[in-house]
């Protein structure tokens, strides 16, 4: 029997709701996950607002939000006997993992096609019911009960737990991303928005072999620390408040050509016209940001039709890269700036704080520390 907290969302708007909740077994291939820490990310802020509905997702409510997080093993399901990650690395109770918050379900025909992030019978944290057992359906909790055939990875002993939490989401996205619209040596790479996605998105960028690494945010600091994680050049918003000025700025630095890759991370409609024009021909948009429906921006197809440019939409990512970010982070933890993105700590009990802390901005990141 496992006894344990979960932070129940029971609705937008409403204060997370602190309950003990308690379940008899772990069943078959299933593993159950003692929860080290889990942060707050832009879309758990969003499904905090209703913005972005866990509903819509098929997801039940109350939930239990919560995705980007770091665990041990406190229970393999009754009987198994396979106790190994998914690159054959042995488990036991107590081998720190992480894992897609995302579970696809390796059977359905987009899985078979190699493309799990279309899975058609996808499951994900935070769409679980909290109401009923197994309760533990997301990283704000005690425990949180990992799905049979689930993929899984373990943390190497040298990777903090407050580096290996956001591996998760934030790092394997844009490496996903950057390997979708197949960024080669020698490109040029635009990247709108240095929030945690795009300070990712510069190294990457950059360890893929990129020429001109260009970061486009309104924020001083964050533009500083986009130079530490890779970018050769930056765009300040509020030194060039014109969109023309700034494409100008692009094409400058980029000998007139444009870039081939243009990042989305910003999470605004309004700044997609901008970076198609900032595009080279042939290139290609990556768009990741526009996470909340229903909000639109103006566009002239001509522009995609006369330049054979491409959008490229991308969500989720393709769960084996989880094994490469972590090697990434692991490599790169001491070379990039990382413990400027560590999370404020906060325990379980002081989630309702946590969230308006970090929905007012007024810490960079938050994490809930169980
Ligand atoms: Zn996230
Ligand atoms: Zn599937």
């Amino acid at each position: 029997m496992f006894e344990g907290r979960i932070a129940r969302f029971n609705a937008p708007g409403e204060p997370f709701e602190i309950r003990r909740v308690c379940i008899e077994s772990v069943g078959a291939g299933e593993i159950l996950i003692k929860v080290h820490r889990s942060n707050i990310c832009g879309s758990d802020l969003h499904a905090w607002h209703g913005a972005f509905a866990t509903r819509g997702l098929g997801g039940a409510m109350p939930t239990v939000l919560g995705h980007e997080m770091v665990g041990s093993i406190a229970a393999f399901g009754d009987g198994d006997e396979l106790r190994e990650d998914s690159n054959g690395e042995p488990l036991a109770v107590g081998s720190r993992v992480v894992f897609p918050y995302f579970f696809p379900c390796h059977h359905c025909r987009n899985c078979l096609a190699g493309r799990r992030v279309s899975c058609l019978k996808m499951g994900m944290a935070m769409l679980g019911d909290a109401s009923k057992p197994p309760y533990f359906v997301g990283g704000y909790g005690d425990y949180f009960l990992l799905p049979a055939g689930a993929v899984l990875y373990k943390v190497p002993d040298n990777l903090s737990d407050e580096l290996a939490s956001g591996v998760n989401c934030a790092l394997s996205q844009v490496m996903y991303g950057l390997e979708r619209v197949e960024l080669s040596l020698g490109e040029n790479v635009v990247i709108q928005g240095a929030g945690g996605l795009g300070l990712f998105a510069a190294a990457v960028a950059k360890a893929r072999g990129a020429k001109m690494v260009i970061v486009l945010d309104s924020v001083p600091e964050r533009l500083e620390l986009a130079k530490s994680f890779g970018a050769d050049e930056t765009v300040s918003l509020s030194e060039q408040p014109e969109v023309s000025s700034r494409v100008r700025l692009v094409r400058e630095m980029t000998d007139g050509l444009g870039a081939e890759v243009v990042v989305e991370v910003v999470g605004d409609p309004s700044v997609v016209p901008e970076g198609l024009k900032m595009l080279a021909q042939g290139g290609r948009y990556l768009e990741i940001g526009n996470i909340n429906m229903g909000r639109t921006y103006e566009a002239d197809p001509s522009r995609l039709v006369m330049a054979n440019k491409t959008i490229v939409g991308v969500s989720l990512y393709e769960p084996h890269l989880l094994s490469n970010a972590i090697s990434f982070l692991t490599s790169h933890q001491h070379s990039l700036p990382m413990d400027r993105l560590v999370a404020t700590s906060f325990p379980l009990e002081e989630i309702n704080t946590a969230f308006e802390m970090a929905d007012r901005r007024s810490i960079v990141r938050a994490s809930i520390v169980v």
